[in-house]
């Protein structure tokens, strides 16, 4: 029996993530999700799948990583 450390649901079928050495322990993968998965860069979803890493950035698709490194460009020019 553990608390979900998003939502504070007890639930006896909780279950742990680790991620950097740190144990983060969820009673659904929405909630994992909703504390752990990172943030489109471009349109600002959750990125649930692999993503598209570029300069460090993460986006959910090739298509915002080409977005948003387009816009980089412009603000250089
Ligand atoms: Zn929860
Ligand atoms: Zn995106």
């Amino acid at each position: 029996m553990a608390t979900c450390e998003v939502c504070g649901n007890d639930y006896d079928k909780s279950f742990d993530v680790v991620r950097a050495g740190e144990t983060h322990t969820f009673d659904s993968f929405e909630c994992a999700i909703h504390a752990l998965a990172p943030v489109c860069e471009h349109c600002g979803c959750r990125v649930v799948g692999h993503g598209v890493e570029a300069d460090g950035a993460i986006y959910c698709c090739a298509n915002c990583a080409k977005h948003e490194g387009e816009k980089r460009l412009r603000d250089r020019a």
